[in-house]
């Protein structure tokens, strides 16, 4: 089998990439007898499910289809002697033959199908399948040749990796075997090419997200790229503040980390101080020795969000949205232009009343509404005091309002959420691919091997691809090792850690990273 032999190399030699000893694996050890599998009175009939939603794959380990040694025989151009032979070392064919050959009363053990429906022609054993129409003579495939009858039938270029049920219909246009619709869908699931072509990750239900009490406590930085503008800028830092949700927008024109250092310090640290805790995703700009050195220094606690998943830094993610939205009404028909309304847009989205805190941004930072001149309807009040209980009123709220749009958002986000599946370190996962993807080029990466849990949601994988290691349980779906190559066992070796339990006083942010982190 030599197509089924090469996937196996390729596998192992990813597998090796990824550390694991796979010494054991190089002899194989003589052929493990499989136990026989549990026969149904028939063969059980195909099921309307679609064959393609591999994504909830049963945890129940299922018979595996036998090894294939090098020396098998190949399935489409044995004569009906030689294929005798291999079926007489299958004790349910040879049980089989035995008996329609008139050497014993009745099979010894009970036939995987009904009895009728066998026939031996020149010495080789059959099954007939009766459709409406026509009735196909399957050649039965014996126990040790069946993965390789799985294997052309979904493997070569006549097939093109169906799904399970196009697979088992394959199947029974030329062979039988017991429980063939079973192990198609096995076969299917464990197929390293179709695991990184189909498939979709299980969004996980939305994390919490406290909102801090008070003004610059928590805040988000970010960046956007804009493409570049006619003076040379191409990025925009933007800093958020989570209580307030007062904007700093700064334009850049590269994104080193010593650029974006020096634009934070210059534009944030020395305007409002050092905040408890910064938020950013792992990108290099924010993860550099320098970055961790001044938060460090500052006592700035640094979390992070994962790369490609906005969605673990809404906060952000909304901004950002209404920058663009605004700079897009303000650029017209010159885009380039965009550096010039930058104020502007900061100005406008820090005195609108913003949806997640009822409030202007401005007016909650520093206790001053921003009203432009309208005549006599919106002057200031004088009251000292007055503009003071109003201000704690107006913050205590924007807590309240921010609380209760988070959970608009997050009931509506987990309508079509799932629970959230527990990948444990050590397991195997293939990783969604992120970003620009080739029309035709696979939508996972894999094997990738869960290396340690970060947070409920979030997962440090070792990957053969930089630079993405860190990722969201979203982008991640259970791997199965084709059965030829079958280290799962090795896995469970494994220590197991306890799966990390997310304590609401806990999730202050999705991914919070210890002292201990390696980024
Ligand atoms: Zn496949």
């Amino acid at each position: 089998m030599k197509l089924n032999l090469e996937k196996c190399e390729f596998a192992k030699h990813q597998v090796k990439l990824l550390g694991f000893v796979i010494d054991q694996l190089e002899h194989h050890d003589p052929e493990p007898e499989p136990e026989p599998p549990d026969y149904p009175e028939h063969d059980p009939e195909p099921e309307p499910e679609p064959p393609d939603q591999l994504e909830h794959h049963d945890p129940e380990p299922e018979p595996e289809p036998p090894d294939q040694p090098e020396d098998d025989p190949d399935l489409t151009t044995m004569d009906p002697r030689k294929m005798r032979e291999q079926q007489l070392r299958d004790p349910t064919c040879n049980d089989l033959i035995s008996w329609l050959e008139g050497h014993q009363a009745l099979p010894q053990q009970r036939p995987p199908a009904i009895i009728s429906s066998f026939e031996v022609e020149d010495g080789v054993l059959y099954h007939l399948r009766e459709y409406s129409d026509r009735v196909v003579k399957q050649l039965y495939v014996p126990l040790h040749l069946q993965t390789q009858a799985l294997h052309l039938a979904h493997c070569p270029p006549s097939a093109t990796h169906p799904g399970a049920l196009r697979t088992y219909q394959n199947l029974c246009n030329s062979w039988y075997f017991p429980n063939m619709l079973r192990q198609s869908r096995e076969y299917v699931a464990r197929c390293p090419v179709c695991q990184r072509r189909k498939g979709s990750a299980v969004r996980v239900p939305m994390q919490g997200h406290p909102p801090p009490e008070a003004p610059l406590v928590m805040v988000s930085a970010d960046l956007m790229d804009l493409r570049s503008s006619s003076r040379g800028y191409r990025y925009v830092l933007s800093i958020i503040d989570h209580h307030t949700r007062f904007l700093q927008l700064v334009p850049l024109r590269d994104k080193t980390a010593e650029r974006v250092l020096s634009a934070f310090m210059d534009n944030y640290i020395t305007l409002f101080g050092p905040p408890d805790q910064l938020h950013t995703d792992n990108g290099l700009e924010f993860s550099s020795n320098e970055w961790r050195s001044l938060l460090e220094t500052l006592h700035v606690k640094h979390s992070f969000s994962v790369a490609y998943h906005p969605q673990s830094n809404g906060v952000v993610e909304r901004s950002n949205r209404a920058v663009k939205d605004a700079l897009v009404a303000l650029v017209q028909r010159a885009p380039s232009q965009w550096p010039i309304h930058l104020p502007a847009v900061r100005l406008a989205l820090n005195t609108a009343i913003h949806r997640s805190v009822g409030d202007q941004p401005l007016y909650l930072l520093t206790g001053r509404m921003a009203l432009f001149a309208k005549g006599l309807t919106n002057d200031q009040t004088p009251d000292e005091g007055l503009m003071v209980k109003r201000l704690s009123d107006a913050r205590r709220l924007a807590v309240e309002v921010s609380l209760k749009t988070h959970e608009t958002n997050k009931a509506y986000y987990d309508q079509r959420a799932k629970a959230t599946p527990t990948f444990e370190q050590g397991s195997l996962v293939v990783r969604k691919v992120e970003g620009t993807r080739r029309p035709l080029g696979d939508r996972w990466l894999g094997p990738c091997r869960i290396v340690r849990q970060l947070g409920p949601v979030t997962f440090d994988v070792l990957d053969l691809q930089e630079p993405y290691p860190r990722v969201h349980a979203n982008q991640l779906k259970p791997y199965l090792p084709p059965s030829e190559l079958d280290f799962a066992e090795e896995a469970d070796q494994l220590p197991r850690p306890v799966p990390v339990v997310a304590s609401s006083s806990v999730v202050t942010l999705i991914d919070e990273l210890t002292s201990e982190s390696t980024v």
